[in-house]
């Protein structure tokens, strides 16, 4: 064994052999597999887990009739082409929406109980109408004012200022909008005829959860 690579998000201990196919493609290739097996003097059928290896690993790549070539990519070129196919929807988590009448102080109690950062308001008709975040809850709490009285749409951050996201967006583009806005989460939503339904939340958790998917390769 030799270099340790980082090789796609997938940890690669290439092996000698690996090295040395690696290294003939790169010179000769395009080039068969069978004739990179002649020039290590060893079988095709010996060297197909290899050859599959490095090209499910991005270094090689096949086209039929024409052979295995060098794909020349470097491991974070072709971490950044994974990262830049994630989608919303594969990393959300389940939406924890409350009325916009409910109190403050039931609020507080969702978010506990829910064990989440951030809430979703909705109206009658369960269409986003706010956001309630920690601070929102605890800006709320330091007045003199009775939380039970309090409904949430007083205090909430409202429609049309939200920054949301939609589940076929990719995850790089809801992770730009978390760093420019300086939030922590967004709503997923679907459009229905009259506004905004919640789908999903996508939080910084989420993109952490990505990235370290990403780099143990258990991205699926
Ligand atoms: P915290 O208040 O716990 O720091 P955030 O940074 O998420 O959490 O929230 C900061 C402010 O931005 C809050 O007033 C909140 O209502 C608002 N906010 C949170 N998420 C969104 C969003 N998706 N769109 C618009 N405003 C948001």
């Amino acid at each position: 064994m030799s270099q340790l690579c980082d090789q796609g998000g997938e940890r690669v201990e290439l092996s000698n052999r690996q090295e040395q196919i690696i290294q003939i493609v790169k010179e000769n290739g395009p080039i068969t597999g069978e004739n990179i097996a002649d020039q290590l003097s060893l079988t095709r059928a010996t060297l197909r887990p290899d050859l599959a290896i490095l090209t499910m690993a991005g270094f090689l790549d096949a086209r039929p009739r024409v052979g295995y070539f060098y794909t020349g990519k470097t491991g974070s070129e072709l971490l950044t082409e994974k990262l830049k196919k994630f989608k919303v929807q594969e990393y959300q988590s389940i939406p924890i929406v409350v009325e916009e009448d409910v109190s403050v102080y039931d609020a507080i109690c969702s978010m506990f109980l829910e064990d989440v950062g951030t809430l979703f308001v909705v109206n009658g008709k369960s269409l986003l109408v706010g956001v309630l975040s920690r601070k929102d809850l605890l800006r709320a709490s330091i007045g003199n004012q009775d939380l039970t009285t309090v409904p949430v749409h007083i205090i909430m951050t409202r429609m049309p200022n939200i920054t949301i996201c939609r589940k076929d967006d990719l995850l790089l583009d809801a992770a730009q909008q978390l760093i420019e806005k300086q939030i922590d989460g967004l709503p997923v939503v679907k459009d229905s005829s009259q506004g905004l339904e919640v789908t999903g939340r996508l939080t910084k958790t989420n993109i952490t959860k990505a990235l370290v998917e990403l780099a143990r390769d258990q991205h699926v």
